[in-house]
């Protein structure tokens, strides 16, 4: 069995090893040149750890990665804290994986390190994708045909794969924004961060944990606004202007974002839910399927759910059993990736309360869920398993 799989970026390279080891031989196609340390902090809730231990990387993605003890939910105004949730050990005991926060860089690299270099084509730009009954083709900027018995579009948000499959439909601003930047840790150790926290307030939060074993913290503070911002990993803020957004927030936010670098600013956006993903043998992965606002930190666990699904769906088939197994890939996969988008974007407006009655009514519902369960309201997602036991 062959798999040409578009896109190295998170869900690309996991899908890679996936299929590996389903016994699968994978070409792995690329358009950057080479993998730059571009981006910043991504979350791996149990859902995902558990998924990289199975593909032989999590010892590798730990060793770079921060375990934070907790998540401090807490009000923008004084920073007084709404609730709190267990991450640490107890977290791992009970999920039977780590919640780890990395370096989207890291996770890259650890993920990359483990396949095959000879497997892997860069700077090839996929620029068709086309099948009969027998196999699917790969058609590169350069004129070039490749031929697999499937092919696998994790080719992120901003996927051409998905119109060539489904037909027109651009990316979907969210309403909000983010900047983000890395501070080296001993840059803000005299305010006395909890590990993970997020801060709730008027139409804004603002998030921040440890990542590269706790060398350097990954700020991101989002705002909503009706100004479409441009979705990119790259582009920079004019100086001080996070400054502006979080004026009257707590003084601690506010030397956290002045003495950030390097600010980045990005549009959050989104793409709709699809009724499939696949069609014969061509399917979406990742991002390109559903790629989701950021605020259950669950984009890159997704991605990596995906893959270890797709390989388990592919063992022992044959290439003419491959349109039926990804078939019972976007079966296993689809309603919960598409439920998630949707959770996402309900935490944001939940996060983005006016004060008064309705934010207090939140803070009184998440103290009182706090009290009672050791782990967020999300963690029940987090049991979800590419296999059944
Ligand atoms: C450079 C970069 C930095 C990011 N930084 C962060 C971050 O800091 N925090 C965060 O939460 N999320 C970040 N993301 C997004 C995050 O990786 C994804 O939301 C999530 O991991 C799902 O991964 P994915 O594999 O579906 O998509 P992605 O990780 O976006 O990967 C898609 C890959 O497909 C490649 N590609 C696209 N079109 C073609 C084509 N026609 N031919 C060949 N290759 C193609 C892209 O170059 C990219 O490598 C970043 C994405 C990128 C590309």
């Amino acid at each position: 069995m062959r798999a040409i799989v578009v896109g190295a970026g998170i869900g690309g390279l996991a899908a890679s090893l996936s299929l590996r080891r389903a016994g699968v031989e994978v070409t792995l196609v690329e358009q950057t040149a080479r993998f730059t340390e571009v981006g910043a902090g991504i979350q791996l809730a149990p859902n995902a750890t558990r998924e990289l231990r199975r593909l032989n990387v999590l010892a590798a993605v730990a060793a770079q990665a921060a375990r934070p003890a907790h998540v401090s939910f807490r009000t923008w105004s004084d920073g007084s804290e709404i609730c709190r949730y267990a991450l640490g050990r107890e977290a791992e005991d009970e999920f039977g994986a780590p919640y780890l926060v990395v370096h989207r860089a890291d996770l890259h690299r650890a993920l990359a390190a483990a396949v095959p270099p000879e497997s892997v084509r860069l700077d090839t730009v996929v620029v068709g994708i086309d099948q009969d009954d027998d196999c699917a083709h790969v058609t590169t900027a350069s004129g070039e045909r490749l031929t697999a018995d499937l092919v696998v579009a994790a080719d992120g948000i901003r996927s051409a794969a998905r119109q060539w499959l489904f037909g027109e439909d651009e990316v979907v601003f969210s309403g909000t924004a983010a900047y983000r930047a890395l501070l080296p840790s001993a840059e803000v150790t005299d305010l006395d961060l909890p590990p993970l926290a997020v801060w709730l307030g008027p139409d804004r939060h603002f998030v921040h944990y440890w990542v590269r074993r706790g060398e350097l913290l990954n700020v991101v503070a989002v705002f909503s606004t009706e100004e479409a911002a441009q979705e990119s990993w790259t582009a920079q803020a004019e100086p001080g202007e996070q400054l502006r957004e979080f004026a009257d927030w707590d003084p601690r936010v506010l030397s956290v974002l002045e003495r950030a670098g390097r600010v980045h600013r990005y549009g959050i956006h989104t793409r709709t839910p699809l009724k499939r993903w696949s069609q014969g043998r061509v399917t979406l992965l990742g991002d390109s399927a559903h790629a989701m606002v950021p605020f259950q930190a669950q984009g890159a666990a997704q991605a990596i759910l995906d893959a270890a699904v797709l390989g388990d769906a592919l063992t022992d088939a044959t290439p003419a059993d491959v349109p039926d197994a990804l078939d019972r890939y976007v079966r296993r996969r689809l309603a919960g990736a598409t439920s998630m988008q949707a959770r996402s974007a309900r935490a944001g407006s939940e996060f983005h309360l006016p004060d008064g009655p309705e934010a207090e009514a939140r803070n009184a519902r998440m103290a009182a869920y706090a009290a009672e369960h050791r782990f967020m309201p999300q963690a029940t997602a987090w049991r979800a398993k590419a296999l059944d036991d």
